[in-house]
């Protein structure tokens, strides 16, 4: 295995602290590893603008790689191109939707009108049911938006930025 590939193994460890059951490369965080004669970069794209979570996967992929026996590891953090959740894997929205957060649609000229987001339906991830009303355009995080199924009565978490 290429030192590159081992390095985003590793990286697999840091989970994204939003979404615990994700990790951070599934979730297309992880941009990019470089290694240069005296140091490895690690390029970072948030999953939005000032998300606090952050800080948290820097000290944690600073972490793990130490662990790792890897040494002068820098985090760079670009914000362009701008992180959409288009850069989920498959896998990735399979595992929202089993955590009980309903994945994010792709990204589509609806999502991209501000106002449009009270039309927007989601289908439950409980039960698949369309019958569904949002309750709080904030859930637990900033990222999420909390929706009520009114077929299967449970609440549940869309995760919601792009
Ligand atoms: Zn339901």
């Amino acid at each position: 295995m290429k030192k590159e590939e081992q390095i985003i193994q590793a990286l697999r460890q840091v989970k994204d602290p939003e979404v615990p059951v994700l990790d951070i490369v599934e979730m297309g965080i992880v941009r990019g590893v470089e290694i240069t004669e005296s140091q490895i970069i690690i390029t970072i794209t948030p999953t939005y603008t000032g998300c606090p979570a952050m800080r948290v996967i820097e000290e944690e992929i600073n972490q793990v790689l130490k662990t790792e026996g890897y040494e002068n590891v820098e985090v760079k953090t670009v914000l362009f191109p701008a992180w959409t959740t288009d850069w989920l894997t498959e896998e990735a929205r399979l595992k929202l939707k089993a955590y009980g957060i309903a994945p994010p649609e792709k990204v589509n000229e609806v999502d991209l009108n501000p106002f449009n987001w009270e039309e927007k339906k989601v289908a439950c991830p409980f039960c698949e049911s369309m019958n569904t009303s949002l309750t709080s355009q904030f859930g637990s995080t900033a990222c999420k938006a909390l929706y009520y199924c009114n077929n299967c009565q449970q609440p549940f978490e869309h995760f919601k930025c792009i």
